[in-house]
């Protein structure tokens, strides 16, 4: 008996060339992509452990725990690191990497990144690229959050290595990711004695066998269903229109931010500025005294497929995050995560408004 997930055809050089060039056309670069087979996290840390060496000083801008795992990493490598942390409510700003690259001439590369889905906030990637530009540094950026949810401009913004996944805005699966890599990247990883080299980590290798190799043959056996899938979201994304998934995201957060200050019982977006937020996800401040995992919960109980979560770690107590992504960036998946929302916190006593919620978000979100 065959299966439609099982008994496929192999997938073709030509082909996942072919997804290639269009996750290319995605991040708006002329530069190599490398289709990683794995979840995000592995090409970020093939890009760190490429691009940072002993020797090497580092810019790690922190505005939520990616930052901080990048941190780890680039010590790992025996970079020298600066730590340019804001609070995870806010956003940095391009004056504050400008300043840190002043205070340290020697610095070579740069860590950012772009949204932040844990945090819901959003960083100036065009202003920061232009500082990095100006200063010279190998310009690293986490697009996993804000690819298909916002502007991504990877060769306009000077972006030397950008990493994405397919699981967030992509609406894809977690299995697959892909980072672009500018010429001055791969001279700086070819001349890393300690760059990964036959290792699953290597973008060294894929550069050797399958981009230097003319793309005639995969290295070994491609994650097939993860690639088909990938390209399936291209797909859809090519179908609807970047512009349209973007402005869908964009309205699934001003529509969930201006809701749940309508509700009131205290709920207040967690991201002081409209400006600083994400469009991939909106997290939320539960007021004194109000457990967030509970108040999800208990929202949970009673609408299951809702794309609420509790902050991680610490933040599990006070942050509620709202992942309108994907398919999830709909008017009525943020109108029934308010009414949950509202209905689970009028529960602990808090007068809550869920008409005003709900017209608030409704206004918001045609704006
Ligand atoms: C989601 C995300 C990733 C991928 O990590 P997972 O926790 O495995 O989903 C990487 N970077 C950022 C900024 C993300 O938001």
């Amino acid at each position: 008996m065959t299966h439609p997930l099982l008994d496929l055809a192999p997938l073709t050089a030509a082909r996942f060339a072919a997804v290639e060039r269009r996750v290319a056309a995605l991040l708006e670069t002329g530069n190599d992509v490398v289709i990683t087979q794995g979840e995000a996290l592995l090409p970020l840390e093939g890009c760190i452990r490429s691009g940072a060496r002993p020797g090497s000083t580092a810019l790690n801008v922190v505005t939520g725990p990616y930052g901080q795992t990048f941190g780890g990493w680039l010590r790992d490598c025996g970079a020298e690191v600066v730590d340019l942390e804001v609070p995870y409510d806010t956003a940095v700003t391009a004056a504050q990497v400008a300043e840190a690259l002043a205070a340290r001439p020697e610095i070579d590369f740069v860590s950012l990144v772009h949204a932040e889905a844990a945090t819901g906030n959003t960083n100036p990637v065009a202003e920061i690229g232009e500082a990095v530009r100006a200063h010279g540094a190998l310009f690293m950026l986490d697009a996993v959050a804000s690819v298909a949810a916002e502007p991504l401009r990877t060769d306009a913004w000077g972006v030397d290595l950008c990493v994405i996944g397919a699981q967030k805005a992509m609406g894809g699966p977690a299995g697959v990711s892909a980072v672009s890599v500018s010429e001055r990247a791969w001279e700086r990883f070819a001349a890393n004695p300690g760059a990964p080299r036959r290792s699953y980590l290597s973008l060294l290798d894929w550069k050797q066998r399958w981009i230097d190799a003319g793309r005639r043959a995969l290295p070994h056996a491609p994650a097939q269903l993860e690639m088909l899938a990938l390209e399936a979201c291209l797909d859809r994304i090519e179908a609807d229109g970047l512009k349209t998934v973007t402005a869908r995201h964009a309205s699934a957060a001003a529509a969930t931010r201006a809701g749940a200050a309508a509700l009131g019982g205290g709920l207040a977006p967690y991201v002081r500025e409209a400006r600083d937020a994400a469009p991939v996800a909106t997290t939320l401040r539960t007021p004194a005294g109000v457990d967030a995992s509970a108040l999800v919960a208990r929202a949970l109980a009673a609408d299951p497929g809702l794309p609420l979560a509790a902050g991680g770690g610490a933040l599990a107590a006070e942050m509620i995050r709202v992942n309108h992504y994907g398919p999830d960036a709909a008017p009525g998946t943020v109108l029934s995560s308010l009414t949950a929302l509202g209905a689970a916190l009028a529960e602990t006593g808090a007068p809550v408004d869920l008409l005003a919620a709900r017209r608030a978000a409704t206004e918001a979100w045609t704006g």
